[in-house]
């Protein structure tokens, strides 16, 4: 039946879209997370980003007392230059609605290459737009405590 195969079909798709963010982000709960956004956005911006060799996910991972460290070069709007996404740690046990923001906030930076999107010129606020047109608006209290 047609319907029980787009079920299929959707599940393969997330299961090597689970083993992509795997390759970044050790299995647990971040990963878990980072698969909803990356099935949740739409399929061109998705391909997009993971047929990139320049889009990366890290986790950074900060250790008490001895600060941190994180190297990569900034996305150009020409294209030019890394796509990483760098996210905390903190996003696998913060509050999900918040975590999924953060994230598909980050993701829109790289789809958008940190530009503006359609007529919006500020980087932070296309981003903002574009991971709400993904369903993944700021939460409300924004502080992503449960
Ligand atoms: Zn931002």
């Amino acid at each position: 039946m047609a319907h029980e195969e787009s079920i299929t079909t959707r599940g393969v798709e997330q299961q090597s879209v689970r083993r992509y963010v795997e390759r970044f982000v050790e299995d647990g709960n971040l990963a878990t997370r980072i698969t909803t956004v990356l099935c949740a956005i739409d399929e061109g911006s998705r391909r997009d980003l993971m047929m990139d060799p320049r889009f990366r996910i890290s986790v950074d991972l900060i250790v008490p007392g001895t600060g941190r460290q994180v190297w990569m070069s900034c996305p150009h709007p020409n294209g030019g230059g890394s796509r990483s996404v760098v996210l905390k740690q903190r996003l696998a046990v913060c509050g999900a609605d918040f975590a999924h923001y953060v994230i598909a906030h980050e993701l829109a930076h790289a789809c958008l290459r940190n530009g503006g999107w359609g007529g919006i010129e500020d980087a932070e606020e296309a981003a903002d737009a574009l991971a709400a047109k993904w369903g993944f608006a700021r939460p409300q209290d924004g502080t992503g405590n449960k």
